[in-house]
């Protein structure tokens, strides 16, 4: 036999006994995106590789040295989206959705990224991510932060918590990182190299930086808020009241500068700490200089992406294992006619009660092994169909996780009885 063959690094298979935890939090996150009025856009997994490095930033890891960039068979070259944002703004170009309009938009899907392969961070992972386009007032961003902070709140995950910074505009941006630039030109022998690659063209990033023998250096660094433009001042405070009015806390952080270049002014970041270095769950902000940068004309956006495994690592922590979800009715049958009647009877329970899930086994097998199957399965009910419930048109109802007696009824009272259970699931 050939060796079966395994998936890429970094690439995961999620299966069903996941499933719950997935649905869950798309189910919330999709229900509360549409209360505030967001609306879905699918965008192409594949972009040309000019959108990427014209956005997120040539001197970014991801740029730099995470992206599945390759030349098609046509010669052009194209990436895997590593993340959402900058798809999302070319698709609003390509197809005029900006043209003296507002967006509110929201967007899921697998994103790439060759890193490291460690838990919580793999090559291929999901994002669940949301896009205000033509805002540029406050509300905005204090709207998709409590936002967040209601998804956290409705999945019942408590232990995340949220820091924030302002970027300030590119224009007092450059000013602080002329500060930036004479700070680190004075401690030229402690930086590593791919700081002293981004010293000229991008200091900002070596905030950025993940290397611990990096973390002092960076610790007594000037810092950003010092350098804030008035405007951009009142912006911040601003978003801070009105996160304040609706009860969510956020610390300050000012050397937070997010892994991309395209942010201005709001940035933040949920954090936990209970999912080891990848702490990290999802974080956004402002970004008002990307829409132009991408051709279109000025338009200011704010938007955030949660990384999907972690908050459902988060999710798993709090509630377990969620296992495969079990039917509710598992049909049983015995002998070749009542196998044949029991297939045609499971199409009918499907139609007349449609919330119900209904599972057929191995019907070639013995009633025992059926029965067993049945069982274990986790079904709450088997329905039985032998030569008696032929010969009188019935079929035979077993409740499987009480002890109850069976019972035998036709159609129309089985289809009362399990549309009236009432733990059927809706
Ligand atoms: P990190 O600091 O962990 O590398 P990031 O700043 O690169 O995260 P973003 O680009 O802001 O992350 O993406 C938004 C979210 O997507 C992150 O908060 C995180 O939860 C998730 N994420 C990012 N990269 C990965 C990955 N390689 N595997 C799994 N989730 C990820
Ligand atoms: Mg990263």
């Amino acid at each position: 036999m050939a060796t079966p063959l395994q998936p890429v690094r970094g690439m995961n298979d999620i299966l069903p006994q996941d499933e719950a935890l997935w649905e869950k939090l798309e189910s919330t996150a999709e229900a509360l995106f549409r209360a505030y009025g967001y609306h879905r856009i699918r965008i192409p997994v594949i972009e040309r590789t000019e959108l990427f490095s014209r956005s997120i930033g040539e001197l970014t890891d991801i740029v730099e040295k995470e992206m599945y960039t390759f030349e098609d068979r046509g010669g052009d070259s194209v990436t895997l989206r590593p993340e959402a944002t900058a798809g999302v703004v070319r698709a609003c170009l390509s197809n005029g959705l900006l043209h003296n309009q507002q967006q509110k938009l929201w967007c899921s899907g697998p994103m790439f990224r060759r890193e490291k392969p460690q838990k919580g961070r793999y090559r291929q992972f999901h994002q669940l991510s949301v896009e205000a386009l033509g805002f540029d007032e406050p509300e905005i961003d204090a709207e998709l932060i409590v936002m967040s902070a209601r998804l956290w709140r409705e999945l019942g995950l408590d232990h995340v918590r949220l820091e924030m910074n302002s970027l300030g505009t590119p224009e007092s941006r450059a000013v602080y990182k002329d500060a930036l630039v004479r700070y680190f030109s004075r401690h030229l022998d402690a930086l590593d190299a791919d700081s002293l690659r981004r010293l000229e063209r991008n200091p900002l990033r070596i905030l950025d930086s993940k290397n611990p023998d990096m973390a002092e250096l960076i610790a007594g660094a000037p810092v950003l808020t010092e350098h804030l433009d008035d405007a951009s001042r009142a912006h911040f405070e601003r978003v801070q009241q009105l996160l304040g009015d609706c009860g969510v806390e956020a610390e300050l952080n000012p050397r937070l500068v997010r892994g991309l270049d395209y942010y201005t002014r709001t940035v933040f970041e949920w954090l936990t700490d209970r999912l080891g270095a990848q702490s990290a769950v999802c974080s956004g902000g402002r970004y008002d200089g990307l829409v132009a940068q991408l051709g279109g004309r000025d338009t200011p956006a704010v938007g955030w992406a949660l990384g999907v495994e972690r908050i459902v690592e988060l999710l798993r922590l709090e509630e377990g294992d969620p296992g495969i979800r079990a039917p509710d009715v598992f049909i049983v049958s015995v002998g070749d006619a009542a196998r044949r009647a029991a297939f045609a009877a499971a199409e009918q329970l499907r139609s007349r009660v449609p919330a119900l899930t209904v599972s057929i086994g191995a019907p070639a097998a013995g009633f025992k092994a059926q029965m067993r199957r049945a069982d274990k399965s986790g079904a709450r009910y088997a329905v039985i169909i032998g030569d008696d419930e032929l010969a009188a048109g019935t079929l035979g109802l077993k409740p499987l996780r009480v002890d109850a007696p069976q019972q035998s009824l036709n159609l129309e009272q089985l289809v009362s009885q399990l549309s009236s259970a009432p733990e059927r699931r809706e």
